[in-house]
């Protein structure tokens, strides 16, 4: 089959990831989008991957990008500095004075270090600045507890969720290639086009004086939500498919998507890490569409293909969603009722 762009059908692209790079996908798919779409969704992953960014760097995950697992700032409770959180360690990502005397016409500094690397920037801008210092002992290397760090975040929002949206839709892209180029799916494709034009200019967060290309942006995502009753086709949900199966990982995500032949109804499902869960309203499939399920899995912390999925396919639509009438309402009773801060609460104490 033609492999071609599902937003625009020129050539499509390679080397696109299904799931984000960022959060620890490892599967590079041929031939959903052209290099400009696929380019153009990368303000949403930002967004969701700094949504993550220290559930993912508490967890070890490696960005598929990277050597390196993935770092998260936080603040330290005691003495409001930057701290980096990784997997492998925490630390301090400036220098600390712990101390400072005035002797004579200078004075003497005590200070900590990230480490060795840091002191010799330290000492190296010193003398580019023409400072006159001594050290007055060698610099020795100890661990310490740092206390508490404190992180704020923010989950969801336009912008996550349209991050979610791009998921679920490149998913579902993935495994009903057909459909996903019928034009089946070209609403669904211009609210997600329009949300990460908003997310690309830096808008995710309202600005208190936006330029005009934004204000522009935020308009064109109104017109592309008419077709959905002017509410997002996405939304946080409480209600899992019945007799669903647990994650084939520890830490795993899941993406399901499906169309159910009865009434057309193009699905999705996405759990982060089985604690942020959202369901998805693609579109409708014509008259005739076969039934059909897929599960993917998705372990972030795989080194690499093949063990990194686990997929199940059903002939069935056991996922198929329930559009809300109010998209917020469920949230609000899952946040009402303590559902969520339960979930939330389980992940933390797991990582
Ligand atoms: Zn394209």
């Amino acid at each position: 089959m033609a492999k071609t762009c599902i937003v625009c059908g020129q050539a499509a692209g390679s080397g696109e990831h299904v799931f984000p790079a960022s959060l620890g996908g490892r599967r590079v798919n041929s031939g959903i989008y052209c290099p400009k779409h696929d380019n153009s969704y990368s303000g949403l992953v930002n967004e969701i991957a700094e949504q993550l960014d220290f559930l993912n760097a508490y967890l070890g995950v490696r960005p598929d990008h990277s050597k390196h697992p993935k770092t998260a700032y936080g603040e330290h409770t005691l003495t409001g500095e930057t701290v980096s959180i990784s997997a492998k360690e925490i630390k301090f990502t400036k220098p600390r004075v712990i101390s400072r005397t005035a002797v004579g016409e200078g004075e003497e500094l005590h200070l900590a270090f990230p480490n060795q690397q840091s002191v010799k920037q330290f000492a190296k801008k010193m003398e580019d600045d023409g400072h006159e210092w001594t050290p007055l002992s060698k610099p020795s290397a100890r661990p310490y507890i740092t206390g508490s760090i404190h992180h704020k975040r923010k989950f969801g929002g336009a912008c996550g969720l349209g991050a979610i949206a791009y998921m679920t839709q490149t998913f579902f892209a993935q495994e009903f290639p057909e459909l996903a180029r019928s034009g089946t799916l070209s609403n669904f494709l211009n609210y997600t086009q329009a949300i990460a034009k908003v997310a690309a200019l830096g808008g995710c967060e309202q600005q208190p004086e936006e330029r005009e290309e934004l204000i522009e942006a935020r308009a064109a995502v109104t017109v592309a939500l008419e077709p959905f009753g002017g509410t997002a086709p996405i939304w946080w949900d409480f209600s899992p498919p019945a007799g669903a199966r647990a994650n084939k990982f520890e830490f795993g995500h899941r993406v399901t998507v499906g169309i159910d032949g009865f009434d057309g109804q193009i699905y999705g499902r996405v759990a982060l890490f089985s604690t942020l869960t959202f369901a998805v309203h693609l579109g409708t499939a014509p008259q005739g569409s076969a039934t059909r399920e897929v599960t993917v899995d998705i372990d972030p912390l795989a080194e690499h293909p093949p063990h990194d999925i686990d997929k199940h396919q059903v002939l069935s639509a056991p996922g198929r969603v329930q559009v809300p009438e109010h998209a917020t309402e469920g949230l609000a009773n899952a946040l009402a009722d303590g559902t969520q801060q339960r979930a939330f609460a389980n992940l933390l104490e797991r990582l």
